[in-house]
């Protein structure tokens, strides 16, 4: 007789087949075990960004490949695309995801759990389409996880192959932050209905758009909503507006949440190895609180104040918010 626990076995969930998928890449792949495991040995250092928001650094050398990488169009175009399975290692596994998207370990781990999400094609990095759809459902499915989107112009390591990245929930500071109801006053409130709204907030130290909707398809439409206002604020019709993106299903009661970190600027002036300088590129992960860096003299030096003016240089001011803002207020 064929057991209900035989069943559940066979059929397991998206999750499911995802946890299991990081143990098995653990075990057998040696990159992978040796990575997580000086993850699990790097220095953290935390500070209080205001009273509101924490930040936290990693010291986490393997991240140089990132933070380090040539972004011209010419460099993209010399390398082998990493996400490309032809291109990948042997040992690299993969979930198909409706037959669109490869799950996979990210080899190169910030988070104690991270992923790789890109898709089956080489198609070029954008949220444009049905791509937020594709990552509220993600979220749907991955409970256990915040899902992330960098803009190709803004700390995405293959600006040439469409992906998301995934990690642990619990892990950037900013994720718990933005649920502070007190946040969410009428005056922080741009559009709302009964399923969801979308607000806006500087108290967290920088400038963001945060998302929450009992519905996926509401929490789509504000996104739209969204894009379309920064978009038109941007005046740049042939380029996706400057952004990072974080998406989960909060753990209380299922909403889908999306933040959306607006952005100015890809690279801090103060980039580079040289002294007085900081190999730093900040995308998804450090604008929500955690800051991977891989040289050790920066990790000891980085202040909290700079901290800040790095925040303030790359994340949209006020001005451009206000911008973003009365052209969405207007669009309704
Ligand atoms: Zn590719």
């Amino acid at each position: 007789m064929i057991s209900f626990s035989f069943l559940f076995s066979t059929e397991k969930n998206m999750q499911q087949q995802v946890l299991d998928l990081i143990d098995r890449q653990l075990d057998e792949w040696k990159t992978v075990s040796d990575n997580y495991a000086a993850l699990g040995r790097v220095s953290l250092r935390g500070f209080n960004l205001n009273e509101r928001s924490e930040v936290v650094l990693q010291y986490n050398p393997e991240r140089k490949r990132s933070s380090g990488a040539k972004m011209d169009a010419e460099s993209i175009k010399a390398r082998k695309c990493f996400l490309c399975s032809e291109n990948q290692p042997v040992e690299q596994e993969a979930i198909e995801w409706e037959g669109r998207y490869k799950i996979q370990v990210n080899p190169y781990p910030i988070f104690p759990s991270h992923l790789t999400i890109s898709a089956m094609e080489h198609t070029p990095q954008s949220i444009e389409g049905r791509r937020i759809d594709d990552m509220l459902n993600l979220a749907h499915e991955l409970t256990e996880f915040v899902l992330f989107y960098n803009g190709p112009r803004c700390g995405a390591s293959a600006p040439d192959h469409m992906h998301f990245q995934a990690g642990n929930k619990g892990f950037m500071p900013l994720c718990d932050e933005v649920m502070d109801q007190s946040l969410w006053t009428p005056e922080h409130i741009l559009l709302s209905s009964k399923e969801g709204f979308l607000g806006y907030t500087s108290a967290l130290g920088r400038n963001l758009f945060f998302i929450k909707a009992s519905e996926r398809v509401v929490a789509s439409i504000l996104f739209a909503k969204l894009q379309l206002a920064m978009l038109l604020a941007s005046e740049d019709y042939d380029n996706e507006p400057m952004q990072n993106v974080l998406c989960w299903c909060a753990d209380e009661d299922g909403d889908y949440c999306i933040v959306v970190f607006p952005r100015s600027k890809h690279r801090p002036d103060c980039y580079g190895e040289d002294d007085g300088q900081l190999l730093v590129s900040p995308a998804s992960v450090d604008m929500g609180g955690v800051w991977a860096v891989p040289v050790e003299k920066d990790y000891e030096a980085i202040t909290v104040e700079q901290v800040q003016a790095i925040y303030d240089e790359l994340c949209m001011d006020n001005a451009g918010m206000v911008k973003i803002i009365e052209t969405l207020i207007h669009q309704d």
